[in-house]
């Protein structure tokens, strides 16, 4: 199925791990809840607290390695060492549904979804420093001291790609980069392809 509804929105967002991405996504779905959250498959084991369905689907290498190859995957890519994928059906069907939905995952995913989904908003969520996105992976108390040092190894990498996103927010003070987050939201609701369509009804009625 790829019968997206027309004013519907793919919205991407991705960010160095630690830089608040979560947190922001979470309170913005508070804000907006017309947007839903796509829940991706992983082979990372969860975190305490983390519920099967609720932040992940949690599964095995072999079966995630299955569900590639059977081509259930919007994309998927290896992050940190782990697998992580977005199903395709979750995605369509939430589209058609005339829901708008975001995606959280990695620069390589993010590339992948572009391509298939060029009319996607991808958005990058900076740290406001080096030493910020360290406390913040400490300070979230979820990881080990090795799975911290190689997440902020690896965040060098994911931030070389910042620049391939439609908007870049830093996350210094948490109530202003919600705000930058729901104002990009908003702006692209307004845009006039999809306001034309939403509201055809009441533009026949005033051109009549
Ligand atoms: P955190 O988001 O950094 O706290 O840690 P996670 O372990 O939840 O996610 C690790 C990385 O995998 C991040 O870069 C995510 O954006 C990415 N990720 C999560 N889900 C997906 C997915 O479905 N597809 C892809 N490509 N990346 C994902
Ligand atoms: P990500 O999903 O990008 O890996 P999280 O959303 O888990 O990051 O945030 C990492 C940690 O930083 C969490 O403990 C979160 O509460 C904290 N955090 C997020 N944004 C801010 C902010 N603007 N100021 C201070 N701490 C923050
Ligand atoms: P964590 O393991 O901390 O939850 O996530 C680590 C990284 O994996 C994050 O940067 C997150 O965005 C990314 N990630 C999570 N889900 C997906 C996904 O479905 N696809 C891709 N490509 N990356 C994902």
């Amino acid at each position: 199925m790829n019968t997206t509804a027309p004013q519907c929105t793919l919205f991407v967002v991705a960010a160095p791990s630690g830089a608040g991405k979560s947190t922001l996504v979470n309170a913005l779905l508070e804000r907006e809840p017309a947007i839903s959250l796509s829940i991706s498959h992983t082979t990372r084991p969860p975190r305490p607290g983390e519920q099967y369905g609720r932040h992940y689907y949690f599964v095995e290498r072999d079966a995630f390695e299955q569900e590639i190859a059977d081509g259930i995957f919007l994309e998927h890519a290896e992050v940190h060492g782990n697998l992580y994928g977005t199903s395709r059906n979750t995605v369509d069907t939430l589209l058609a549904e005339g829901r708008d939905v975001l995606l959280e995952i990695d620069w390589q995913g993010a590339r992948q979804i572009r391509k298939s989904k060029p009319d996607c908003v991808s958005v990058f969520i900076l740290p406001p420093s080096r030493a910020e996105l360290e406390r913040r992976l400490r300070g979230r108390g979820s990881d080990s001291a090795e799975v911290i040092a190689r997440r902020l190894h690896n965040s060098r990498e994911e931030i070389a790609h910042a620049h391939e996103f439609d908007y870049i927010i830093v996350n210094d003070n948490f109530d202003d980069a919600l705000g930058d987050l729901q104002s990009i939201v908003r702006a692209v609701r307004q845009r006039s392809g999809l306001q034309w369509k939403r509201h055809e009804a009441l533009i026949q009625e005033l051109l009549a």
